[in-house]
């Protein structure tokens, strides 16, 4: 098992396993990130050894302030526009890389651009405190259900690091929305934590969904967060023995026969259900349920990134399929 520190203890600690060119599980304000240098190949690489993530699925790229972002990628107007109203927060922005930019090449996993966020919270101090940008996928085994808390984290990856800091639950729950500008015109590569209608009420554009020849944002993979039981969505019936998460104040027919039920949120609150979303499916995977029955959650706002990590729950897991 890995050392945890609470935060406030972790900073110094953190911060020399960094410059050495190890990675260290981090809370950031979406789920918890596994961060190392992004200008030390071989601190990257341990990313990818760790995470068992397939070299084909680039990074994020952390930042703290807007100097050490401009460092890095190219802002055309419009993704200026989205840095300044919604950094630091859970919006990563897709952009050309600077030519001069110091990111180790394995971080874009040969693409020309480059994904970039300034997060909240410990990480930002860790960034500010070493100097360099952090590379920062979520903190669980390729494939597997992102950690939320230092304990999941700790349990998932503790044997193959040094290092978990804790700084509790992490608030919002699921990862950051990712959107790329496209010449005035705006793609959602993936959706998260920050609602899509919240981004286009700034931007005053429609964000394009579906996806274009080939695989635009590569890790997006069919099966991803996957429990040991079998997942079934929208359900309004369920079957004896099955665990139950339920969302909102009325249940699913049959629910009282349910192995276990955890609520997402009882008042029905889409923020709320997300910051529950990877804590509840791992307690309800624990219960050795066959089968995780999940009741309808509306699309709107943060329903969108909840459905889209339920659906990959619950799709069918080829090798093919996973990713991190
Ligand atoms: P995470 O695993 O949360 O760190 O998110 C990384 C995801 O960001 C990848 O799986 C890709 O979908 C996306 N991503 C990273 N870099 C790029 C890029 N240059 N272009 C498009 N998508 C990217
Ligand atoms: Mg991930």
């Amino acid at each position: 098992m890995a050392v945890v520190l609470t935060a406030e203890e972790a900073l110094e600690k953190a911060a020399k396993l960094i410059l050495a060119g190890n990675p260290v599980a981090v809370p950031t304000e979406t789920v918890y990130g596994l961060a190392a240098d992004a200008t030390n190949g071989e601190a990257v690489a341990r990313i990818y050894d760790v995470k068992g993530r397939p070299r084909f699925n680039p990074l994020i790229v952390h930042v703290s302030d807007m100097e050490m972002a401009d460092a890095i990628g190219e802002f055309d107007p419009l993704s200026r526009l989205l840095a300044e109203k919604f950094w630091p927060g859970p919006l990563t922005l897709v952009l050309p890389l600077k030519k001069s930019a110091q990111i180790h090449p394995l971080v874009r996993a040969g693409l020309d651009t480059i994904a970039l966020r300034m997060p909240t919270g410990f990480i930002s101090r860790l960034i500010a405190r070493v100097g360099r940008p952090l590379a920062a996928p979520s903190a669980n085994s390729s494939g597997r259900i992102s950690g939320t808390s230092a304990a999941a984290v700790n349990a998932d990856l503790g044997a193959r690091i040094a290092l978990v800091v804790d700084g509790g639950p992490t608030p919002v729950g699921v990862e950051s929305t990712i959107v790329k500008s496209e010449g005035g015109r705006l793609r959602l590569l993936r959706p998260g934590g920050l609602a899509a209608e919240e981004i286009e009420a700034v931007a005053g554009v429609k964000l394009e969904r579906g996806r274009k020849a080939g695989l635009e944002a590569p890790g997006m993979m069919t099966s991803h967060y996957a429990p040991g039981a079998k997942v079934r969505l929208n359900v309004t019936e369920i079957a004896r023995g099955e665990a139950l998460m339920a969302f909102g104040p009325a249940r699913a027919k049959g629910a009282e026969g349910a192995k276990a039920v955890c609520n997402l949120s009882p008042k029905g609150d889409p923020h709320e259900a997300a910051a529950n979303l990877f804590s509840m499916l791992r307690e309800l995977d624990a219960t050795g349920a066959a089968v995780i029955a999940v009741e309808p959650i509306p699309a709107e706002g943060l329903g969108e990134a909840i459905n889209d990590r339920l659906r990959r729950a619950a799709a069918p897991r080829d090798i093919d399929g996973i990713s991190a």
